[in-house]
């Protein structure tokens, strides 16, 4: 995706090995705070919402603090055989929140006429779907076998993305990075099926070893579709070839990180005179769009395509073309096609078994109807109180920043004056659209890969209607159900979906420091995306345009190098280390989210009237740990690897030492001396 939303999504956590030195792990006393004015309860962990076994007390809060958070946790926990992944937050919450959908799901299905009911029934009846074979995809097949020039490929094209089905680049509507109130037609590099254009491209072991396993679900899956023998070779080698070149063209991950770069705007005409080999007015045609002007996320990519276009004979493009009709559709194919997209996912995340057939039903449901899906979970589990309590955390959190924003040194007046405007101007959604999506294609109990197409092509269909038309505010990029929140640059707004507002990241039960250090977090985390790397060259209104001072300008850049460094040492596997680059802005983020949640805690305390030490643990350990313990994970070496290269997040372990060994205040929590892992003698610090 061209815009930079940038979500709070976990990536990896790593294996035991510290990547900071420090003491072996000693016991260490937890140190009760000196009194204070109010008075003084003492209760249990568990009292405030944390988990007194997820710890591992052998370990030195100052070495690893992850790991004595969460390193009880991890060994008592195993990734799920239908998981790549497993978190102590994320994932407990997804199982809850699967089986609230799947009971609502079961409801809804008791209703003939549900179009919700439908879906997930038409997923659910695998002996239909056996039965349909590979016949929803037959016509779309045929079309790619009867084109008889490379000239007819754009309209072709056109009717793929128009289905969702997404060879060679992708068509979205996007905000206009220079005006944010208006919506153009966006066109981005794509057209790969390997997670990363760099997995064609380098000769480490893990490239080569996933290009073996590439080509041969390439060929399974094309005899699987009918193609035998030679032709099966033929074309495997047709389309890798294809997405070799086209992962040449494209940008890195890193590349991609600079909103200005990605910034291409042309008018109609250019983009037609732009391309030659490519008929654009005949790839508009059957998209039911006629956009005024394009915005190109890379010229080089689309100037590439016209070689590509010249040199590649009509039989290499229909065998690559017919792979990605059936790579996109596999899922909703038979068995057969499942099992093989399955052994894909395998070899690049390490997963050692599908999830049952009604999860990933659930899933798919949510994708396609998440609206309506989220209209039932909405009602029956997101409480108004939730919505109360989220709305008063975001303006605690919202009022540190404002204060951080006085003490940086680093800021002249003009430029903390356009920044604290540009966090007043933030928008903030909480739990769920106010607006329901309404879904106007219909739904058959009996045809599950119909539903599917018909739901991508209305997808497509609703965000390319938008082009031209004024930006819609209110419009949620999450499901409901969601177990995440995010940061919209363009929008400056950040959204909380009623699914993350649950514990452990929030519950009205816990003691304000631990829903401070959960969820507080998380909003502190996405406000600070406003001002990342990133964010930080969008103004108020959403427009990419400078509002810094330039002597200002270049004391940030100074303080965001200096994490990107930093992070890039941090060591996930042997050999393996954060791509501080790919990370910046997250990291970013986390370390003013713990920030911003210490600060709004202390803000808080000024006039609490009782102060609860928890087993001992201060309200600011309370606070510390219960950050920590949102992000307790495992994760299988093989998801992880393919996360460092291919995440903007840095793995669970460093998303909870970077920040915490960044802030002295953490330091003064725990006692730690100076020169310890958590106490460093050089810290980064931007917000
Ligand atoms: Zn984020």
């Amino acid at each position: 995706m061209r815009r930079v939303v940038a979500v709070l999504s976990f990536a990896a956590v790593s294996s035991a090995l510290a990547a900071c030195g420090g003491a072996p792990a000693q016991v260490t006393a937890p140190v009760a705070p000196a009194p204070e004015p109010p008075v003084t309860l003492q209760v249990s962990l568990a009292d405030v919402g944390l988990d007194a076994a997820a710890l591992d007390r052998a370990v030195d809060p100052c070495t690893d603090f992850y790991q004595f958070a969460c390193g009880g946790w991890i060994a008592k926990t195993e990734i799920p055989g239908d998981e790549a992944a497993w978190y102590r937050s994320f994932n407990e919450i997804d199982k809850r929140n699967e089986a609230a959908l799947r009971e609502i799901l079961d409801n809804v299905g008791k209703d003939s006429d549900s179009k919700l009911g439908k879906y997930y029934a038409a997923c659910m009846d695998e002996a239909a779907v056996e039965a349909a074979g590979v016949a929803p995809i037959a016509d779309l097949l045929k079309e790619v076998k009867a084109l008889k020039d490379v000239k007819q490929l754009p309209e072709l094209l056109g009717k793929l993305h128009r289905r969702g089905i997404k060879p060679l680049f992708r068509l979205s509507a996007e905000q206009d990075f220079g005006d944010a109130t208006r919506v153009i037609a966006s066109l981005d590099q794509g057209g790969i099926g390997m997670p990363d254009r760099d997995d064609y491209l380098k000769d480490d072991e893990r490239s080569v070893k996933l290009r073996a396993a590439y080509r041969k679900h390439v060929q399974a899956t094309f005899e699987l579709a009918g193609w035998k023998g030679k032709d099966a070779v033929t074309a495997t080698d047709d389309a890798i070839k294809l997405e070799t070149e086209l992962a040449k063209i494209s940008k890195t991950r890193v590349e991609r990180r600079d909103p200005k770069s990605l910034y291409n705007k042309l008018t109609r005409a250019e983009l037609v005179k732009a391309n030659a080999k490519l008929d654009w007015n005949a790839y508009f045609l059957p998209l039911d769009v006629s956009p005024v002007d394009v915005n190109l996320t890379s010229l080089a990519f689309f100037a590439g395509l016209d070689p590509l276009l010249a040199q590649t004979k009509l039989p290499a493009w229909k065998n690559y073309l017919s792979w990605h009709i059936v790579r996109a559709t596999s899922d909703v194919l038979p068995k057969r096609f499942v099992d093989e997209a399955f052994n894909w996912k395998k070899a690049v995340t390490g997963q050692a078994e599908q999830k049952p057939r009604w999860r990933r039903c659930v899933e798919d449901t949510d994708d396609s109807l998440g609206e309506l899906l989220g209209q039932h979970f909405v009602a029956l589990h997101f409480g108004g109180a939730s919505k109360q309590a989220a709305t008063e955390l975001v303006g605690a959190i919202r009022g540190a920043f404002a204060e951080n924003l006085k003490d940086l040194a680093w800021m002249d007046a003009a430029t903390r004056d356009k920044a604290l405007t540009k966090e007043q101007e933030m928008a903030f959604l909480i739990g769920f659209p106010a607006k329901w999506r309404t879904y106007t294609f219909e739904t058959d109990a009996k045809q599950y890969a119909k539903n599917a197409l018909a739901a991508s092509m209305f997808q497509v269909g609703y965000d390319l209607a938008r082009i031209g038309k004024p930006l819609n505010r209110e419009e949620w990029q999450m499901s409901p159900p969601t177990v995440n929140a995010y940061y919209d640059p363009q929008r400056n707004h950040m959204v909380f979906p009623a699914g993350i507002l649950q514990p452990p990241f929030f519950d009205a039960k816990f003691s304000p420091a631990v829903n401070l250090g959960g969820i507080g977090m998380v909003i502190g985390h996405e406000l600070t995306h406003g001002f990342d790397d990133e964010g930080a060259q969008f103004d108020a209104q959403g427009n990419l345009k400078n509002w810094w001072a330039p002597e200002v300008e270049k004391a940030f850049k100074a303080k965001t190098d200096c994490v990107a460094k930093q992070y890039s040492g941090f060591e996930a596997q042997p050999q393996l280390f954060i791509n501080g680059e790919l990370t910046n802005g997250e990291n970013i983020a986390d370390m003013g989210g713990l920030k911003m949640a210490l600060a709004a805690l202390r803000k808080l305390r000024e006039k609490q009237k009782e102060v609860k030490i928890a087993d001992g643990y201060t309200e600011e350990q309370q606070l510390f740990l219960a950050n920590a313990q949102a992000w307790c994970g495992k994760m299988r070496p093989e998801m992880e690897q393919t996360q460092i290269k291919t995440n903007p997040h840095s793995p669970a372990k460093f998303r909870v030492n970077g920040p915490m060994s960044n802030l002295p205040e953490f330091a003064a929590a725990f006692q730690c001396k100076a020169g310890t892992a958590m106490n460093p003698a050089n810290r980064c610090g931007v917000w």
